[in-house]
């Protein structure tokens, strides 16, 4: 398969993965003065994509420093023990929640399996392969790393998991946001600019912590957000509140739905009304067909993670 990626500036190249469709999920490479890093992985099936573009770029696979994981679930991260065996110069920075998991994969495996089936897992998802012990360093709130001349920050930002971070680089005034700042797929921009919403996955979901994240992140003044799902977008005051504003009507859907016979499917059935209907007020031309096309992949995860949070609160 051949590599697809996007030239942005200050040495950052979004390359997507190609993991389910095109333009859903990203990985992304910086480049600093001959020194590179990944931030995500995509999946398992992923990693020939990377190297082929490190190939492209004519970039030594010994010349990449680190392997940034945002977080743990498996369509950023899953294909960093494969990834790892190919980088012989590579660390693997993890939130400390996350360095076990990647070092024993079985709970994860077990976990997606339970969430996904054994068929997307072998099909979409390939395999997980453990990631060495001592290849993993944990990101600690505010640490910093320098790849090249840039400096590197990692933020602990709970909210959609746990185990998740965000990298905030001065360089491009960016934040490297796995799934923090939201999901926003390209097919869904309009003269209004970008729709985002919340990727509400199992099981840490946790709407009070992901608002204080934010507004901590907002603090920063960042210019761009390096979305996984998906690529760079301008990111302001605005996308934030927008963020927040549908953080709360995916609670609030789930609250309506607490008591439903069917609860999951009502969930869902509501929450894609809530999509289709927030797209319609953001002038999205695409027919509804292709909108659900486009919702899809998150809808099943939203409302299964919405579930979860219901029985926890
Ligand atoms: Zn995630």
């Amino acid at each position: 398969m051949k590599p697809i990626y996007f030239d942005l500036d200050f040495g950052v190249t979004c390359i997507d993965t190609q993991h389910i469709r095109n333009d859903f999920v990203a990985a992304y490479l910086i480049e600093d003065n001959k020194r590179a890093a990944f931030v995500d992985t995509g999946c398992y099936l992923s990693v020939p994509m990377l190297l082929a573009t490190l190939d492209e770029k004519n970039i030594k696979r010994e010349n990449v420093d680190y392997i940034i994981l945002t977080h743990i679930h498996l369509d950023h991260a899953g294909g960093a023990g494969e990834l790892i065996k190919y980088l012989p110069n590579a660390k693997i920075i993890v939130h400390e929640y996350g360095a076990n998991h990647l070092i024993d994969p079985s709970k994860l495996r077990s976990g997606v399996i339970k969430v996904y089936g054994e068929l997307f897992f072998k099909q979409c998802l390939g395999d997980l392969i453990p990631v060495p012990k001592d290849k993993i360093t944990i990101a600690k709130d505010f640490d910093n790393i320098t790849l090249g001349e840039r400096t590197l920050k990692f933020i602990d930002t709970p909210g959609h998991a746990r185990h998740h971070i965000c990298i905030w680089d001065e360089k491009s005034r960016g934040i490297f946001s796995g799934d923090t700042l939201g999901v926003s797929y390209r097919e869904l921009d309009t003269t209004q600019g970008e729709l985002i919403f919340p990727p509400t996955t199992p099981i840490q979901f946790d709407p009070d912590a992901w608002k204080n994240t934010l507004k901590q992140l907002m603090e920063l003044q960042p210019k761009y957000a390096y979305l996984t799902h998906f690529n760079r977008i301008e990111f302001t005051q605005k996308s934030a509140d927008m963020l927040i504003a549908h953080i709360d009507g995916f609670t609030n859907i789930a609250k309506q739905m607490q008591g439903h016979v069917n609860r999951h499917k009502a969930i869902k059935q509501t929450l894609l009304e809530y999509l289709l209907e927030i797209a319609k007020q953001h002038g999205v031309v695409l027919d509804e067909t292709q909108q659900i096309k486009v919702f899809k992949g998150d809808l099943e995860i939203c409302a299964q993670g919405l579930g979860v949070w219901l029985d926890k609160s």
